[in-house]
């Protein structure tokens, strides 16, 4: 007797909707059933949206933050930045938290993650000749090392301040303590943020 199980198009999406973060088989089954009882009225615009998004948003090439082939970056682009400060982040979606305190208007510097050998993560994988290219171009005078407080953003903010050592011109900054230890910055609230940037302190 032969298997009764979802016709092709539908196992196909149950497929890649397991790919997604947080959607489990189970989800995904649900999801797919869902869109498919909505016929095309919502899944056609549904998968334009996606495959828009997949085109047209890339990594800036100078701050690692998202923007569009069409629109640019909104922070590299945007007007009224302080040009003497680099604000250094692990992730792209640490920037949008430090914005939203508030405190911040200078220019950031998304490392696209942070030294990690037990994930194979060295410095070769991470945006740190971008920065170096960047503060060699002479504009900055402060690097604020916004980096989560555990044993990992500990290892790679002391890595990066040793390298900075050599720069002339440059003072090297970390955030004040307090910040959320591997969460990183998304978890923090607005005000501590805000602290935890007017507070910063100065590395060696
Ligand atoms: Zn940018």
């Amino acid at each position: 007797m032969a298997n009764v199980d979802y016709p092709d198009p539908v196992r196909a999406l149950i497929v890649h909707l397991k790919q997604l973060p947080g959607i489990g088989p189970k989800s995904a089954e649900r999801i797919a059933v869902w869109l498919m009882q909505q016929g095309e009225e919502v899944s056609t615009p549904f998968s334009e949206v996606m495959e828009s998004a997949g085109r047209e948003v890339i990594e800036c090439r100078l701050c690692g933050f998202f923007s569009t082939h069409e629109k640019g970056c909104a922070v590299c682009d945007g007007l009224q930045r302080d040009g003497s400060l680099l604000c250094v982040v692990e992730q792209p979606t640490d920037i949008l938290p430090l914005e939203r305190s508030g405190a911040f208007r200078g220019h950031y510097h998304s490392l696209r993650g942070r030294i990690s050998p037990l994930d194979n993560i060295g410095p070769e994988e991470l945006r740190i000749r971008e920065l170096l290219d960047r503060l060699r171009a002479g504009a900055f005078t402060e690097v604020i090392l916004a980096l989560s407080s555990d044993v990992e953003g500990e290892a790679t903010a002391n890595y990066i301040a040793e390298l900075l050592r050599g720069i002339e011109g440059i003072s090297v900054t970390r955030l004040a303590q307090g910040m959320p230890a591997g969460g990183g910055l998304e978890s923090a609230d607005e005000l501590t943020l805000m602290r935890a940037l007017q507070g910063r302190v100065g590395l060696g």
